[in-house]
């Protein structure tokens, strides 16, 4: 995770550097700072907590450059202090660094520099590459980056500063992603495109293993053998910056009040003919990669697959199918799901897929993303900037197009009729009014979210769709609320799990497909007369006889649609129940939007 920014040219470096991680705070906000090169010095200021404190550490001494590089912070070695904080320096501030990554031999390199006399000041794993160039510094920076570089294992976008060089930036990318832009007598480096969208006319995403010499006026791209790379730049058109929503007071209410809009633009700008080429391709199955929200994008997917096209899906959490043996190959199609396509464990995943022949098919809402760019084919998604850290509209645009892919591969393979197919995509195209209708309901939802912030602990249970609905409302509700919330299937719930039903407790159910309305009462059932209390979010078809503390009716779609329909319902209340608990919740604790780390 964490942000990186870097800055030369006319301009103030410490006005640019902070505007540049204004807008990549979402990626970390432990701590921020900034290293300036001053003229004579590297000066640098950084500050534990959000970037409010470096804001007015900076107002108390002001930093003056034309050249520098900044950082926010998601923690992954020591804790969120000041002194954690980044950038690092070497011994007497002959080089500064900012590190977005993990650099997994730092123990080893720590202990090389220590035998050297190299004095650590902090716990993390990202300062021993100060210390590292500045040891194989013998004249020329460029040479010891590249040196100090190869020493490094892990992954690994750098931000760096030389003492010796006052108008250059340096940058390195490997497996964390780092864009370089230009802009009118300035030059930037950034981990995305927001950070420098509005100052820069033309952009350039990095390959791995490479390192960039930036000044004002030119870039220079070298492998680590020091031999010059191409570079090529290219417009920073509109699209790429992305629409910007319009704004309710928090990120996350825009973003869901977005949900309807992402999902129509979504499907009508849907690459028909390019994901035909794929799904007809050569492959005998497909599995599905994401994680967190965006798996749980993709578990909609397997379910449609399962119910409309009668085709398993293999499902992976990109994490857990990077431990284990791998038996795809060729004729596997992969499926990867990530918003901003730079989730790092999903990024080696697809990985290792490509290494063992299999065809990749990206879904993603950042055009340049390093997903995009390693894939066969993307489709995006038109969500516009998602700002708030949890995913609202991009996981609802994700199962909507994740749905139309399902349509499409039933079609082509015959698993449903013509006209089944006519039915099928009207339904979809109906989505996004649906989901409008439950956003009108926002009041009603509130209400739940009243009696739900109070309780001692939360269970969304559902079968079939629905549990996949479960458990995308139960990590919203966690990731925000820090209510402790568990998904769970209502029909596992007597092996077990009934037995914390007690008191105190509340159970969301989902309750979508009027042919399991019976078993759904009876778990609603279950559960109450246990103690807990039960609140449910069922389809108009799917409600009857269920007695619970609260109900609220949902609109009626194909039973495998309905998580994109109810998910929404789900995001209102875990807004809500973070809201009434305090919760800020645009940048919950703990999390980052770009997971850039494994
Ligand atoms: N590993 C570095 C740290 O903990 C950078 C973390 C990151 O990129 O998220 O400071």
């Amino acid at each position: 995770m964490c942000g990186i920014v870097g800055y030369v040219g006319k301009g103030n470096a410490t006005e640019r550097l902070i505007k540049g991680l204004e807008s990549l705070e979402y990626r970390g906000y432990d701590s921020s700072g900034i290293a300036v090169h001053t003229g004579a010095n590297l000066v640098v200021e950084k500050k534990a907590g959000r970037l409010a404190k470096l804001r007015e550490a900076l107002a108390e001494r002001p930093l003056r450059g034309r050249c520098g590089i900044g950082h926010t912070r998601w923690a992954t070695h020591g804790a969120a202090t000041d002194d954690n904080a980044h950038p690092f320096t070497s011994e007497y501030s002959k080089f500064a660094v900012v590190h977005n990554g993990i650099i997994t031999n730092y123990e080893a390199i720590a202990r090389f520099l220590r035998a050297r006399g190299v004095r650590l000041r902090s716990e993390t794993d990202s300062e021993v590459i100060a210390h590292l160039i500045d040891l194989y510094y013998t004249g020329d920076t460029l040479s010891a980056i590249c040196r100090a570089v190869k020493d490094l294992e892990g992954s690994f976008a750098l931000g760096i500063l030389s003492v010796y060089e006052e108008n250059v930036l340096y940058g390195v990318r490997k497996d964390s992603p780092l864009i370089v832009g230009k802009g009118e007598k300035e030059s930037f480096l950034c981990s995305d495109i927001s950070g420098i969208s509005e100052f820069c006319e033309e952009v350039a995403f990095l390959e791995d293993d490479t390192v960039v010499r930036v000044t004002a006026e030119r870039t220079e791209a070298y492998d680590l053998m020091k031999k010059k790379r191409p570079l090529s730049f290219r417009k920073n058109s509109r699209a790429e910056r992305g629409r910007e929503t319009p704004f309710f007071g928090s990120h996350m209410l825009s973003e869901i009040r977005e949900v309807p809009r992402s999902i129509e633009e979504t499907l009508a700008a849907y690459p028909e003919e390019a994901v035909g080429r794929i799904l007809r391709g050569d492959f005998d199955v497909i599995a599905l990669l994401g994680c967190g929200s965006a798996y749980h994008a993709g578990l909609v997917f397997k379910t449609a697959m399962r119910e409309i096209a009668g085709v398993p899906v293999r499902d992976c959490i990109a994490s857990e199918f990077l431990t284990e043996r791998q038996t795809e190959g060729e004729r596997t199609l992969f499926i990867a799901v990530s918003q901003s396509g730079e989730t790092a464990d999903t990024l080696q995943a697809v990985r290792r897929a490509k290494k063992r022949g299999s065809k990749v098919l990206a879904i993603c809402n950042a055009p340049s993303s390093s997903l995009s760019r390693l894939a066969d084919e993307t489709v995006m998604t038109h969500c516009g900037v998602e700002r708030a850290v949890a995913a609202t509209k991009s996981y609802s645009a994700q199962a909507a197009v994740l749905l139309r892919i399902c349509l499409q591969y039933a079609d082509i393979y015959g698993k449903i009729t013509k006209e089944e197919s006519r039915l099928y995509l009207e339904e979809l195209s109906r989505l996004a009014e649906k989901t409008e209708e439950v956003i009108r309901a926002e009041k009603a939802l509130e209400e739940i979210a009243k009696s739900l912030a109070s309780a001692d602990a939360l269970f969304c249970l559902g079968r079939g769709a629905d549990h996949c609905a479960a458990k995308e409302a139960s990590l919203k509700i966690k990731e925000v609320s820090y209510l402790f919330s568990e998904a769970y299937p209502s029909g596992e719930l007597k092996h077990g799990t009934l037995a914390l039903m007690t008191k105190g407790v509340f159970a969301l159910f989902f309750s979508t497909d009027p042919r399991l309305a019976e078993k759904n009462a009876a778990s609603v059932e279950e559960v109450r007369c246990r103690g807990a209390q039960a609140v449910v979010l069922a389809a108009e078809s799917a409600a009857k006889a269920i007695r619970a503390e609260r109900t609220i009716l949902l609109p009626d779609t194909i039973p495998a649609f309905s998580p994109v329909v109810s998910s929404v319902a789900a995001q209102l209340i875990a807004y809500y129940v973070a809201v009434i608990r305090g919760c800020d919740v645009d940048r919950p604790r703990n999390l980052a939007k770009s997971v850039t780390v494994e």
